[in-house]
């Protein structure tokens, strides 16, 4: 047999849709093409042993925020890249609001691919972004390849005067309904303005301004009450909806619920809702600092019920950095601190850690939640997020009972702050391959960092 395999990854327990098996991976010019058991080797193969290894599909991390153009010291493409295949991550999406200017229409949208291109370590998607007065760029936006559409039904916060917007009503409304004519998505966060800002005008007044103060300013009412104006006009407009980091089970069952009803409604959550309460943000500080906020303990214990019941989506990371003065500057209140947390490096770990080793739920659960199930949702399933032959060979290698305690200097950010530094992670990211190619080990680091491609959509389907 004449087959030339570039690359065999031996040994390793492979994580397949339904069932981990030990099996070889042949990889051809960046594809599967072949599993199986011994695989034939010949001289010019390289290999690559995974024994006590799993391997999974790389995660699809669909939610961070690089802030390039114009905002790279924030975090950029090379940065924050980096970072993503140091955890594992071979595919993301980059949310639309933190560049200068936001991803709003086509001249925004080639700005931001232009940052992008040549600069990411692994392959991504970008998003659009529906704000007041885009609404005749959604169009045009959609037909240029954005994955989707974002849209904020709080104020993002941020300042200057072109700044991303929350929604009003009725531009969301309107904008469902064009999205939902040529089959686009939306993705929403999911917290009511009126709510969130009326509870923080008061907190203010009273000068109560603590890390409690601010949970209290954004309760779970404000989540259910947003989740439920956006399923009413999905229902009405018929337009796809995907809810970014969901932080109640409450929420997460109403979404389930409108799914069996037939709403074409996905929910996301974040290991941050997962693997951290409310008692973090009052000992860490603003380096917890998230909207929706860390929730109670009992929450947190509901959301993995509900995760363990098949009821969440997808996984995504909401990596949100800033420069860390903006969280640790004396005199800073934890209002005033900038709220988004760095954490996208630690995704997969986090979730085997706390998921499969604390919890034993089945590593195939873990493993389809951060990439099988993102990629089908937005279109990408033809490539990526399975180990299957023909696909794109977007591997991780993880060991999973290698205990480490995360440091800040590990860390590929551009600014080394996170909630997770200090915490033990019994498994460890050893090898991350995008597209056939090594772009990360555990000893060498980052090797390659800008052969990331970005992938368009259209109607639903990857472009070529
Ligand atoms: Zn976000």
């Amino acid at each position: 047999m004449e087959n030339l395999y570039d690359l065999i990854i031996k040994n390793g327990n492979v994580v397949l849709p339904n069932e981990v098996s030990r099996l070889d991976i042949g990889i051809i010019k960046g594809k599967i093409a072949a599993l199986g058991k011994d695989l034939p080797i010949i001289p010019n193969t390289m290999i690559i042993d995974a024994e006590e290894h799993y391997v999974l599909p790389g995660m699809i991390d669909m939610h961070v925020h690089f802030n390039e153009p114009a905002m790279g010291h924030w975090e950029g493409f090379r940065s924050g890249s980096a970072a993503l295949a140091a955890g594992g991550c071979t595919t993301y999406a980059d949310m639309p609001l933190n560049g200068n200017p936001p991803t709003v229409n086509r001249a925004a949208l080639n700005l931001k691919a232009d940052a992008a291109n040549g600069n990411s370590a692994v392959d991504y998607v970008l998003w659009g972004g529906l704000v007041p007065g885009n609404l005749a760029d959604l169009e045009e936006l959609a037909a240029a390849g954005v994955t989707g559409f974002k849209a904020f039904l709080s104020n993002p916060g941020g300042e200057g005067e072109g700044r991303f917007r929350e929604v009003d009503d009725d531009t969301l409304y309107q904008g469902m309904k064009i999205i939902a004519s040529f089959g686009g998505i939306l993705a929403l966060h999911a917290e009511s303005e009126d709510i969130t800002n009326a509870l923080s005008l008061d907190a203010e007044r009273n000068g109560r301004n603590t890390a409690g103060d601010f949970a209290s300013c954004r309760p779970p009412e404000a989540e259910l009450e947003a989740v439920a104006r956006a399923l009413l006009y999905s229902e009405r407009t018929g337009c796809r909806l995907h809810f970014v980091h969901i932080s109640t089970s409450t929420a997460i069952e109403m979404i389930h619920t409108a799914k069996l009803r037939g709403l074409d409604v996905t929910a996301e959550t974040c290991p941050h809702y997962l693997i951290l309460n409310e008692q973090h943000m009052e000992d860490l500080g603003p380096v917890a600092k998230c909207a929706p906020p860390l929730r109670s303990e009992e929450e947190r214990e509901k959301l993995w019920k509900v995760l363990s019941e098949g009821k969440i989506d997808l996984i995504a990371s909401d990596h949100s950095p800033c420069p860390t003065e903006l969280k640790v500057k004396s005199g800073l209140s934890f209002f005033e601190a900038w709220g988004g947390i760095s954490g996208a490096q630690s995704s997969l770990e986090l979730m085997f850690h706390e998921g499969v080793n604390v919890r034993g739920l089945p590593v195939t659960l873990i493993s389809s939640l951060l990439a099988e199930l993102p990629a089908k949702r937005f279109g990408m399933q033809d490539r990526k997020g399975s180990i299957a032959v023909g696909l794109d060979a977007d591997l991780v290698l993880l060991h999973p009972n290698r205990s480490h305690s995360l440091q800040a200097e590990e860390l590929l950010y551009r600014h080394k702050h996170s909630p997770y530094i200090g915490m033990t992670l019994s498994c460890q990211v050893t090898s991350t391959i995008s597209r056939g190619k090594v772009v990360y080990t555990a000893e060498g680091g980052v090797i390659s960092g800008t052969g990331g491609q970005w992938l368009r959509l259209h109607e639903g389907q990857l472009m070529e």
